[in-house]
């Protein structure tokens, strides 16, 4: 039977591209849409192959996250329906140096890639760091760092599109090994290509997944701007997430360096649009996604949303380690003291993500139910959802409406100047998802008389 065969540019079109270059020929493969993401460009994204097929993470070809950790993780000490497949999972921090307190959460993303690279076990780590936003008009993108310094410099979560396909042709032609950090579909598309190249399984030796609630457009900075009172020329530099001990590490602040200097700053829930779980500038194949915590990483790191972590400022991860070699590495600096992790059990990591399993499992089964994807993908939640509440129905509903609007009026407001046009309508968006999700306002008075107070998103 001859091989289906897709081409980047039909998963563009049915809105199944999360942009991670991993099938790009090499740096500036992808360019940006009009919504601010990265998308395949040129000749080559036209070009139908089996190979694409089977490497892209949202090809109904490619092997799922299942088959992936199957092979990678044949014998795992555990396997759990939510957190997959693992050796052992953590909750804590860095002990040592400052790496905690430059961290997004704990840490330890930067240690463990800084560790390799102190034992020999790896020249080069690809994650992402701050771009000159007047060189390309990007505030981050992936490098390869060589150095414990250079990890250091690429600390803190970005929310922001970032591709690839730089870092791989980089890695083609220099030879050394390497280690990988990315959200779970990076990860996912970096084992689907070592399944394909053995020069690529050869020198990729780890992958260090993150967490993933969805990815942003890179017009939640200029949104940032337009509410902070900066000219989106003059932005240089871009925190999601500035760091204070002395408030909950889930009090996130948006905080922006300027040409002259200057920063300007606000909390999130300050911000039209800075309810995470909302959706705003969410990309869309985020809605199929089905892997929270990077099932096919070596390791994968999120925060421990749970308290008291989530009211400690300093920052506090939960880890999953899933490949036995880091296990060693990890067991070894507990054992002296250079990481402060208690173990924990896999319902205690899916605890600390329970309102992103609950987009991913039940919300997810809903969404294939009422919109599904315009490619046939492997799914591992059926579409479903008959059972919800009218309440949850729409909760989902409005982040999905939320997503997809937030894009279109962000360009109508950057494409015409009118900012007000984009923050008025976010507002009320905000204030409506709210009145769903957390029973406030009137939309939530309403709500509660028809269904009663209920749980959380
Ligand atoms: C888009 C996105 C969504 C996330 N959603 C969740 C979530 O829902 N729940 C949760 O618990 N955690 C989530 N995380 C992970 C969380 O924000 C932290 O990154 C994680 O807890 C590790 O913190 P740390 O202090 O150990 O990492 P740090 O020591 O700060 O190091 C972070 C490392 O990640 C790299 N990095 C930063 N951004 C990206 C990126 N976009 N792609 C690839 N590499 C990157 C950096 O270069 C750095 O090496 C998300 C992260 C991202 C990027």
């Amino acid at each position: 039977m001859a091989e289906p065969a897709l081409a980047p540019k039909d998963v563009v079109r049915a809105g199944l591209c999360i942009g991670c270059g991993a099938c790009g020929p090499g740096k500036g493969a992808l360019v940006w849409d009009e919504i601010g993401f990265l998308k395949p460009s040129g000749k080559w994204a036209e070009k139908a192959s089996a190979g694409f097929s089977r490497i892209c993470p949202f090809s109904p070809e490619a092997r799922n996250e299942d088959e992936i950790a199957a092979e990678r993780f044949p014998l795992p000490a555990e396997r759990d329906a939510l957190i997959g497949s693992f050796e052992s999972a953590y909750v804590g921090h860095v002990a040592e140096g400052d790496v905690r307190a430059q961290g997004s959460s704990g840490g330890m993303v930067s240690w463990v890639a800084a560790e390799l690279l102190r034992r020999g076990l790896a020249d080069g780590v690809a994650h992402v760091a701050p771009a000159d936003p007047q060189a390309d008009g990007r505030f981050f993108g992936y490098r390869i760092s060589r150095t414990v310094e250079e990890i250091g410099q690429g600390a803190k979560s970005r929310y922001y599109p970032v591709e690839l396909s730089g870092v791989l042709a980089e890695i083609r032609t220099t030879p050394g090994r390497y280690a990988v950090v990315g959200v779970p579909c990076f990860i996912k598309a970096v084992n689907l290509l070592r399944a394909r190249e053995p020069l690529l399984k050869e020198r990729i030796a780890y992958t260090l997944g993150l967490f993933c609630g969805h990815m942003k457009s890179a017009r939640m900075v200029d949104s940032f701007a337009w509410q902070l009172g900066a000219p989106m020329d003059q932005v240089r530099a871009v925190e999601y997430r500035r760091k204070d001990p002395g408030r909950p590490a889930n009090w996130y602040t948006a905080h922006l360096t300027l040409a002259d200097g200057s920063a300007r700053w606000q909390d999130w829930w300050h911000l039209v649009d800075g309810d995470w779980g909302a959706g705003f500038f969410q990309n869309s194949p985020c809605n199929y996604c089905d892997d929270v915590v990077a099932e096919t990483a070596d390791i994968a790191f999120g925060d421990a949303w749970v308290e008291p972590y989530s009211s400690d400022g300093r920052g506090t991860n939960v880890v999953i380690v899933r490949a036995p070699e880091l296990q060693g590495i990890v067991g070894e600096a507990v054992a002296a003291e250079r990481l402060a992790l208690k173990p924990v059990d896999a319902a205690f990591i899916a605890e600390t993500q329970a309102a992103g399993f609950r987009q991913r499992r039940e919300g997810l089964a809903y969404r294939l139910r009422i919109g599904p994807p315009r490619l046939p993908l492997r799914k591992r939640v059926a579409p479903g959802g008959y059972e919800l509440t009218l309440r949850r129905k729409l909760v989902y509903r409005s982040r999905k409406w939320i997503s997809a609007l937030s894009h279109r009026l962000a360009r109508a407001s950057r494409r015409s100047g009118w900012h007000a046009l984009y923050l008025k309508w976010a507002k009320a968006a905000l204030r409506t998802y709210e009145g769903f999700a957390y029973l406030r306002g009137p939309v939530g008075k309403l709500m509660q008389r028809i269904e009663g107070p209920q749980r959380q998103p």
